[in-house]
């Protein structure tokens, strides 16, 4: 049987909740990817400012790779 699944129509994705798809298209579609720091979860939308974040706010951190 075929399982009903909301896809977006901008994009093509599609997702099983109609709540999935909801955030999908305010949070996600059409944004560019962003990045998150793994240590406080902040999100950056380039990968330069993440990693001076890291630099700044988790010195003891500043080695890891992103
Ligand atoms: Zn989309
Ligand atoms: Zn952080």
């Amino acid at each position: 049987m075929m399982v009903r699944r909301y896809s977006c129509g901008s994009c093509n994705r599609s997702y099983k909740n109609k709540s999935t798809l909801g955030r999908h298209r305010r949070y996600e579609c059409g944004k560019a990817p962003f990045y998150k720091c793994q240590l406080c979860q902040k999100q950056f939308y380039q990968k330069h400012h993440l990693k001076s974040h890291v630099f700044n706010r988790h010195p003891e951190f500043r080695l890891l790779r992103f």
